[in-house]
């Protein structure tokens, strides 16, 4: 019996990077620096400690399956209306109900070659055919080559905006180009799960404003307001799409934990600009360094940056000896792209704390 078709059956493990507890087990570093996992080294607005709190008085109940508040909170935020946001655990959460609601066995989906691994596990359980188009020499959505994949048979084109792992973005130029050079029956996900570091760019585009029909957003809690443990996330987009992604979502998530907390955020803006402070500073503070170190890099629009080495045995090499010093970097050859480490933009002390054992392993 075949219990599983073998686009399930051959699907990789995910493989996270290593915890600060096995990295102090196994090298027992003076300090540690995790920097793999594009996580808000600030942590989370104390406000949402306290609203947590207030949750816990509910735990007892089932949450509100339509998250009520917090889409309202949403929706006035972004001047939506509320029928055209639905929320669920993470935008990986989004992302399963869109995959599922949409997706079937066969269908032809377009992405980048190399771009954030959750949407292809995703597509794949569906068993979706999935088109990879190679990144650009600089290492970029190529809106020319997508749009010319693009077949009447067509269904999805998923970009990453900014694009997980490469920092990079679509420009609001290619953008438009991309919308008025493929046919209105193709869904177009914007997944801007880094949209709050990337919208203080002139050239990034904002896809709420005169959003047509076929494109839809997915935004979340994880990245810049520090919730990645929570799970919460959204999407936003036309009804059609919005009320299917609704009907078949696990009714009671987001958690009510969550919910809470989704409010919660959305409402320090304070808290939110110092972490977008930080990262800007952290960025220029890195580029300088990098530069010092003759270390190639690829310019960000989110809160990691891509290093790319001549080989991959020297992607290698330095992400282990960074690792047994304590420092927690990302490899990439799950994303297509092992001769290159991606280092999440930290807390000053932290990339004070990169630089001293980056350039002590650069020189040895
Ligand atoms: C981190 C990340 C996500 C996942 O976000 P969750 O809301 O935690 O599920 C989605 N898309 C991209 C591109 C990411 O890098």
């Amino acid at each position: 019996m075949k219990y599983s078709p073998d686009y399930i059956a051959n699907l990789q493990p995910y493989v996270a990077g290593k915890t600060i507890a096995e990295v102090k087990k196994a090298y027992n570093p003076e300090r540690i620096a995790k920097l793999a996992s594009n996580e808000n080294r600030l942590g989370c607005s104390p406000n949402v400690h306290s609203a947590v709190s207030e949750a816990m008085k509910v735990v007892q109940d089932y949450p509100d399956p339509a998250s009520m508040q917090l889409r309202q909170e949403l929706a006035e935020f972004y001047k939506q209306d509320v029928s055209r946001i639905v929320c669920a655990s993470g935008s990986e959460g989004v992302m399963t109900l869109f995959t599922r609601a949409f997706i079937q066995e066969g269908d032809h989906v377009i992405t980048a070659g190399a771009t954030f691994i959750g949407f292809l596990v995703l597509a794949n359980i569906q068993g979706a055919n999935l088109q990879r188009i190679p990144l650009t020499e600089d290492f970029r959505f190529d809106v020319k080559a997508i749009a010319d994949a693009v077949t009447n048979k067509t269904k999805v084109v998923y970009i990453a905006n900014p694009n997980n792992p490469t920092g990079t973005i679509i420009s609001e130029t290619e953008y438009e180009w991309l919308l008025n050079n493929i046919p209105a029956h193709v869904i177009v996900i914007m997944d801007e799960a880094y949209f709050e570091y990337s919208q203080s760019f002139e050239e990034f585009p904002d896809s709420l404003v005169g959003q047509p029909e076929n494109v839809i957003v997915f935004r979340t809690f994880s990245k810049a307001y520090g919730l990645a443990g929570l799970r919460v996330g959204y999407a936003i987009g036309d009804e059609k799409w919005i009320s299917i992604m609704t009907k078949i979502k696990p009714p009671f998530d987001p958690s009510v934990v969550a919910q809470f907390a989704g409010i919660a955020a959305l409402k320090d803006r304070d808290f939110l600009q110092k972490g977008l402070e930080i990262v800007e500073s952290g960025r220029m503070r890195l580029y300088q360094f990098l530069d010092t170190m003759n270390l190639k890099y690829v310019p960000s629009y989110s809160n990691s940056v891509m290093l790319v080495f001549d080989s991959t045995l020297k992607a290698e090499e330095f992400t282990q000896n960074m690792l047994e010093r304590g420092v927690i970097l990302r490899r990439l050859p799950g994303f297509g792209l092992p001769n290159c480490v991606r280092v999440t933009i930290g807390l000053p002390d932290e990339m004070e704390f990169f630089e001293k054992h980056c350039a002590e392993v650069v020189e040895a």
